[in-house]
């Protein structure tokens, strides 16, 4: 349908900022940026009704990682980029809280658990975290505090992983170390949020308008060009927060869409303590729900080929065997599960480290993608630096 008169002059004008995809990452780039701009016209371009990626069907860790995971990454990203990440994640809860508030996203901190397996494996990792507790609580507990010590109820100077470590007898596992700082929020809580943050600063965000192309038209104002089914629209600037799909739209980016499944179900035997658990070096998350249902999901490590889109057979197919993995595992650790209740795919953007990838590939042409499986955590903060590098542009 072409654009008509009252939409190209006004409805859909050119805007001063166009952010493509409306997850936590474009949310909050949105409303930093018009913190900083108040008069610039700001729109969020999103292709699903409410979303597609990871921001609306993601599990709601407050998380910024276990021992298991953080071995992993000081051997791959050294000490110094390995705590700049972790302190990306704990500074990006801290700015989320600080632009949406605790309640209004219903975090709840509650605490977690890093489980390791019986199986030579799982010991093996348990024996090398049990020998590293020390060093990781000295070197994130610092950080923890300054990040979240006035609004965590632990308070000031507390180690970041529990030091009373249960040994077995929780929930399968061989070995189970507390995270005593990790929270839980409500991820449909989180997402009204910040439509209403959105709407309460007039940012324009428009749904199901998915983006085709970018083009540069020339070097004045409203340069950029924005095909999309809808029509073309103009800006001056944009960002593309598209996460996992960005190489759509900026094919230099260095970044895989990788899907992972979540199912809630209800175990037979009950659901564990309140809080959040990771297992299988962070492969494998669970976390309780209301009436005694848990959110199950991950298995990325399984291996299981995902086919291209517009394959829904073998898509049918990847999906039935990886939820049964899922209930297996669910059942190693949970027990037997009476009742699956929800099942859906949610999109990671991933790379070759946790690394988010921000920056600039032509002029006014920004980007922030490659979330990880934290985005949640970083997302936030990560919206606050793009935000202020469009703004000194
Ligand atoms: C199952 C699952 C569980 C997770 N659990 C947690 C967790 O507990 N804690 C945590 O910290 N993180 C978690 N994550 C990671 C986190 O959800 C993501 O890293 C984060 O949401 C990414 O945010 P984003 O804004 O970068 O991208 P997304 O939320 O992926 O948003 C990108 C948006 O861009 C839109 N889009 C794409 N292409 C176009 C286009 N061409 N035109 C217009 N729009 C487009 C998409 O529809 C999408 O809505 C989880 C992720 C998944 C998948």
């Amino acid at each position: 349908m072409p654009i008509g008169y009252w939409e190209s002059e006004h409805l859909l004008a050119p805007a001063d900022l166009t952010i493509i995809g409306s997850g936590i990452v474009g949310m909050s780039t949105a409303l930093q940026y018009k913190k900083l701009r108040p008069k610039d016209k700001v729109r969020i371009l999103e292709r699903d009704i409410i979303g597609e990626g990871g921001t609306t069907r993601n599990a709601g860790f407050a998380c910024f990682g276990g021992p298991g995971e953080w071995l992993d990454d000081l051997e791959q990203l050294g000490q110094d980029r390995w705590l700049r990440l972790v302190e990306m994640r704990i500074r990006g809860l801290r700015t989320l809280l600080e632009m949406l508030g605790q309640e209004q996203i219903g975090l709840e901190w509650k605490g977690g658990w890093e489980l390791f397996g019986r199986e030579l494996k799982g010991q093996e990792r348990a024996r090398d975290v049990m020998r590293a507790l020390a060093d990781l609580n000295r070197l994130v507990a610092p950080l923890l505090d300054v990040g979240l010590g006035d609004v965590h109820p632990l308070g000031a100077d507390r180690p970041a992983l529990a030091e009373d470590v249960h040994r077995a007898g929780i929930l399968n596992a061989h070995l189970a170390i507390h995270l005593p700082w990790e929270g839980m929020l409500h991820t449909g809580r989180l997402v009204s949020a910040f439509h209403a943050a959105l709407d309460s600063q007039g940012i324009q965000r428009l749904h199901g308008c998915s983006v085709d192309t970018l083009s540069r038209l020339d070097q004045g104002v409203d340069s950029w060009s924005i095909s999309t089914p809808r029509g073309v629209f103009r800006s001056e600037k944009v960002a593309v927060c598209t996460n996992g799909f960005a190489r759509q739209l900026v094919p230099e980016l260095k970044v895989e869409t990788a899907p992972n499944r979540v199912l809630v179900l209800t175990p037979a035997s009950g659901a564990p303590p309140e809080g959040c658990y990771h297992a299988e070096d962070g492969y494998l998350y669970f976390r309780t729900l209301d009436r005694g249902r848990v959110l199950f999901g991950g298995g990325r490590h399984y291996g299981i080929p995902w086919p291209a889109p517009g394959s829904p057979l073998e898509e049918a197919a990847a999906v039935a065997a990886w939820d049964d993995r899922l209930v297996q595992s669910a059942e190693q650790w949970l027990g037997s599960t009476a009742i699956v209740t929800h099942r859906w795919t949610g999109w990671l953007g991933v790379g070759q480290d946790r690394e988010p990838l921000i920056g600039h590939t032509a002029p006014g042409l920004h980007h922030a993608v490659r979330m990880g499986g934290m985005g949640i955590a970083v997302g936030a903060g990560i919206g606050k630096e793009l935000a202020r590098r469009i703004d000194s542009e």
